[in-house]
């Protein structure tokens, strides 16, 4: 059974070289919401959905400004990013 969330090969090369990291802070620790349908052939839950919210666990945003995608050798946490001059 193929998989409906594995990327098309031609951009599956690119990604398998970086990472999503929030747009806001520049975390990693990006969490997105799904659904999960139980699947008798494989007996155990299979992610049915991907819903096109994501969540920043370090900053605590909910991210509706697309993500930026990294090479995976900076996507190292770090420092919140001051962009707004406020903190
Ligand atoms: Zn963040």
């Amino acid at each position: 059974m193929s998989d409906p969330f594995s990327p098309p090969a031609w951009l599956s090369g690119w990604l398998s070289t970086r990472r999503p990291v929030c747009p806001r802070c520049g975390s990693a620790r990006i969490v997105r919401d799904a659904c999960a349908r139980w699947d008798t052939n494989f007996g155990r839950w299979v992610l049915a959905q991907l819903h096109d919210r994501d969540f920043c666990e370090t900053c605590e945003a909910d991210i509706d400004d697309p993500l930026a995608w990294v090479p995976l050798d900076q996507s190292q946490e770090r420092p919140p990013i001051d962009q707004e001059g406020s903190r």
